[in-house]
Order: structure tokens, then C-alpha cells, then sequence
């Protein structure tokens, strides 16, 4: 996993004791209020400061989209939070592909985390000895979608 503050890097790996990972529960010990709202259907979600008190941060999320890219969606956003707070001003908004106004290197860098976050290689390593057989399998147990977990195992998508 990329470097963190230890005690955010704590917070993640206590939240991955188990599959699938609880990405709200994380959310929330991050300090982070998490939303499911009504968005225009080419956004994902969003990373924002509260509005009452721009110490604390939401993430908003597209109630219309699956459950899986909702899980997604709330992992890149917790990324951005943990990598990226202090570079977005009042917050960064993202669409369908986890593009925003932040460069594609910092796109990159969330997507790499959330994927970490959300598919830790030892928990991987635990379904498939627990009798995963295929890429599909593995997305089902964490929850994710099958194209990501073939992106994570670095098969063809
Ligand atoms: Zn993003």
C-alpha cells in the first residue's frame, strides 16, 4: 500500500481483517460522512468539506449506480481523502470514469489505493485458499466488479 500517516494506514488495515471490506464503517472512522444521493448519471461521486464545517469531509455517491461501483466509488473517494486532502480545495467531483479536475497521475494514484483498499492481497490470498476458484468468485466475495478484480490480478478485461 502506498505510504500513509500511520495512524490513517492503522484505521485501513483494522478494516481489513475481513472480506468483504466495509468501505462506509471505514469511511466513517476516517471521520468522513458518507451519502447516498441522487447525481447526474455521468458522475460517480465526490469527495467534499462539509458546508457547516469545512474541517469534516463528505462523500457523496450515485445512488443509481450498482452496489459494487458504489463500493468503488466510496474506496477512490476514502483515496483521494487520504492522499490528496490537502491538494483539492473545497473537494473534487468525479465522473463515470474517475476522471476530475485533478490530473490523470492523481486519477491513477486514487484508483491504485481504492484497489488496495478494497482487494488487499492477503485476504485475496485467504478466499482462494477458501476455495475461490475464479476471478469471478473473488469479485463476488469482496464485492467488487469482475472487471476489477481482473484488473487486479492483471488478467485481460
Ligand atoms: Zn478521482
Amino acid at each position: 500500500m502506498m505510504m500513509l500517516e500511520p495512524e490513517y494506514m492503522e484505521v485501513v488495515k483494522r478494516h481489513q481483517q475481513e472480506f468483504p471490506i466495509r468501505v462506509g464503517a471505514l469511511a466513517r472512522e476516517l471521520g468522513i460522512e458518507v451519502k447516498t444521493t441522487d447525481m447526474p448519471d455521468n458522475v460517480s461521486g465526490s469527495l467534499s468539506r462539509s458546508s457547516d464545517n469545512p474541517e469534516r469531509w463528505v462523500i457523496r455517491v450515485n445512488r443509481r449506480h450498482s452496489k459494487n461501483r458504489q463500493r468503488f466509488t466510496v474506496a477512490h473517494e476514502i483515496a483521494h481523502f487520504l492522499l490528496h486532502r490537502n491538494q483539492i480545495g473545497r473537494g473534487v467531483t468525479d465522473d463515470t470514469f474517475y476522471r476530475s479536475n485533478l490530473s490523470d497521475s492523481r486519477e491513477r494514484e486514487a484508483n491504485r489505493l481504492a484497489a488496495d483498499i478494497l482487494m488487499p492481497w492477503s485476504l485475496i490470498r485467504r478466499a482462494t485458499e477458501e476455495g475461490a476458484r475464479s476471478a469471478d468468485d473473488l469479485a463476488e466475495a469482496f464485492g467488487v466488479s469482475t472487471a476489477a478484480m481482473h484488473i487486479r490480478l492483471g488478467l485481460p478485461t
